[in-house]
């Protein structure tokens, strides 16, 4: 399988995709077609352990770049926690993918990526780039703690992360940097592509990104579209999947899941009031935003990265957009007043990503009139989001003990300015 940019002007290997994370012409890699599954995967999908789903898609897109049994070991390593569909009503249930060890979905990507990093570059030294609005940072952190030849730096908007999510950026040592950005997470955005793309950088150091627009980030995360799948079609209704998103990674894979031949009924895209991909399916121009800040954070993006690849999957056609995907916008006030009436209804806590997500179900269901099966991803545990939590349902959220092991652990960051000279300066003085 050949990797080609977005941009058209690269085609390369899954080796080189990964190590590489932008291409050289700063587009994003796609694989040059999506495979297809075959029937008899499908009849036994819900036999299958989600180890064994994960196996064989991620085979499709490596192909004999790396050993069965080297990728078995991988994915067995990567998905060493549960991914529950959990039950909120008769209609709609709660895919978890926050049991990992930063609590956020970020964790599937991340773990994966890491992971065939460094299997491909066997033990070259390299720098990875990650800017974050909160989560990525915290998983890509976790995903590559102590790996060898292997130095990490966090580019992540100084006051708009959580005090928690802050000390899953900040509290590593060794190998992980965190630098704290007086800006946005669109400022650190851009000083990270502008980090990616120096000249002086790229000679000194072998430099490589780790945002979603890594694709090892993106293969690993149509997973558990499978897996839900797995779960839920005895229940022999349509599956749609309602996805909050921010970069659009997550639901890109779901886009992938469903051109390698899963069912998928229909794609909600639900966001917080950063509209830039509603907006387009709405007027079909597409018009990037600065970034506006939301109780749902890590979805505060207004350029989303994948929309790149949502591109070519689509053809550059928003009425191929439009036959895939549905999007809605929701204020603050409606996530929170949905994370209420879940927790009163059902008894069930919603972060207010995962409170997003439901109200694109919501507003679906009413919009269509279609009998479904909805499965929200939801991307966060709750405690994650403990201030925001907290003062919406006016009870104590429980820290797992996972998380408050991070509270314990000393602050350590470098501030800077929204300053590419300032970056660029302290990352020359780094050694190799
Ligand atoms: C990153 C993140 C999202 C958005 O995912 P994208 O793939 O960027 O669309 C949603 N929820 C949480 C908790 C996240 O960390």
């Amino acid at each position: 399988m050949k990797y080609i940019s977005t941009r058209q002007q690269q085609e390369t290997d899954i080796k080189t995709a990964i190590l590489k994370g932008l291409a050289d012409d700063g587009g994003l890699f796609m694989p040059e077609y999506i495979p297809q599954l075959d029937s008899e995967f499908f009849e036994d999908l819900s036999n299958l352990s989600l180890q064994e789903i994960g196996f064989r898609v991620a085979k499709e897109f490596l192909g004999e770049s790396i050993s069965d049994d080297n990728l078995k070991e991988i994915i067995d390593e990567v998905l060493n926690f549960e991914i529950p569909a959990v039950k909120i009503s008769e209609d709609i249930y709660s895919l978890e993918l926050f049991h990992g060890p930063t609590m956020a979905f970020k964790d599937v990507g991340a773990r994966f990526m890491a992971r065939m990093m460094s299997y491909f570059s066997g033990g070259k030294p390299m720098k990875v780039i990650a800017a974050t609005s909160g989560d990525t940072g915290s998983a890509v952190a976790s995903g590559f703690f102590g790996v060898q030849g292997i130095e990490v730096y966090i580019l992540y908007p100084k006051g708009k992360v959580s005090p928690l999510q802050e000390k899953q950026l900040t509290t590593w040592g060794g190998n992980i940097k965190a630098l704290e950005i007086d800006g946005t997470f669109d400022d650190c955005q851009a000083l990270a592509k502008q980090i990616l793309s120096d000249e002086e950088l790229n000679e000194k150091f072998t430099l490589t990104s780790a945002n979603s627009i890594n694709i090892a980030r993106l293969i690993p995360q149509s997973f558990y579209y499978f897996w839900a799948f797995a779960q839920l079609q005895k229940l022999g209704r349509p599956i749609v999947f309602s996805v909050p998103s921010g970069n659009f990674g997550n639901l890109t894979a779901g886009l992938f899941a469903k051109k390698m031949g899963l069912p998928i009924h229909q794609f909600i895209a639900s966001t917080n009031s950063n509209d830039v991909v509603p907006k387009f399916l709405e007027t079909g121009n597409y018009e990037s935003k600065l970034s506006k800040q939301t109780i749902s954070n890590a979805m505060d993006v207004g350029n989303p990265s994948n929309f790149e690849r949502m591109k070519s999957l689509f053809n550059n056609d928003v009425s191929e957009f439009k036959k895939e995907i549905e999007s809605y916008s929701f204020s603050d006030e409606e996530t929170k007043d949905t994370m209420i009436k879940v927790k009163n209804d059902f008894g069930y806590t919603l972060d207010p990503h995962g409170a997003v997500a439901y109200l694109g179900l919501e507003k679906y269901s009413k919009k269509s009139n279609e009998d479904f099966v909805g499965v929200l991803l939801e991307t966060a545990h709750p405690a994650k989001f403990v201030e925001v939590v907290e003062d919406v349902l006016k009870e104590e959220v429980t820290i797992p003990e996972k998380l408050e092991a991070f509270n314990k652990k000393e602050k350590r960051s470098v501030e800077f300015s929204v300053d590419f000279q300032q970056v660029k300066q302290f990352l020359m003085e780094e050694k190799q």
